[in-house]
């Protein structure tokens, strides 16, 4: 396996872009409608850079400490790098969170909408947000009910946090259609625009089912480090 070994995350980050268009083109969807962020948690500015190199401006992380002991040196080594965060947020890392990052993607109840809405006030930044739906109502996993949605929007635009649109982690081991297609529908009812859906072994799926933004960490850098 000497290519696998030899390949560079450039050389896959070609691969991905060639992917997207192809799905793009199958769904009848305009390529440059799909944002690819690259999950680059748990890796070093090192692997990081030879992509901001190739273009590739989006990046996500899941945790708000590692983020910001990575990418402020970065940003100001590339203006225009944008970041994302997709993990878990806790009320008290909020603030931080608003400083830091471009977009939220996981919002999921109505304190944080609460506290996100103070946060984004105080410091004068509004971050679009998604609102993060637990598309397989599964019991350990982030993301609000699908019947509180209706009253997550509704709090988001009382305490003035622009709602970009909706995002879903579907179950693993699963097929993940049915899921990006409820979450499309929702999408769709609730007159949201984005859709945050589809990750490294989904996303030509999540694409075709009107995925915007797609979240691909292992796809692009590898495997990732045992641990996290
Ligand atoms: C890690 C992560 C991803 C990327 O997953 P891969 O399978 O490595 O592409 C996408 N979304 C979220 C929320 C993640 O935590």
């Amino acid at each position: 396996m000497q290519e696998a070994t030899t390949e560079t995350s450039a050389d896959r980050l070609t691969a991905i872009r060639t992917r997207i268009s192809a799905a793009a083109k199958l769904a009848r969807r305009p390529a440059q409608d799909i944002h690819l962020i690259a999950v680059s948690k748990t890796r070093s500015a090192q692997d990081i850079e030879p992509l901001i190199l190739e273009g590739q401006m989006l990046f996500g992380e899941n945790r708000v400490q590692e983020a910001a002991s990575k990418w402020p040196a970065l940003k100001e080594r590339h203006p225009g790098v944008e970041l994302h965060l997709i993990g878990q947020l806790q009320s008290n890392k909020a603030e931080e969170a608003v400083a830091l990052f471009d977009m939220i993607h996981s919002v999921d109840r109505l304190s944080l909408v609460t506290t996100l809405g103070k946060a984004m006030q105080k410091l004068g930044r509004a971050v679009p947000c998604f609102i993060q739906v637990n598309i397989g109502a599964e019991e350990q996993k982030g993301g609000c009910a699908v019947a509180e949605l209706p009253d997550l929007l509704k709090a988001a635009q009382d305490a003035g946090v622009p709602v970009a649109g909706l995002m879903c982690i579907p179950p693993a081991e699963v097929e993940a259609a049915p899921f990006f297609a409820l979450l499309a529908e929702l999408s769709a009812r609730h007159g949201s625009a984005q859709l945050s859906m589809g990750m490294s072994d989904d996303f030509e799926t999540a694409i075709m089912l009107g995925a915007t933004y797609i979240r691909v960490g292992t796809a692009l850098f590898g495997e990732r480090p045992r641990m996290m």
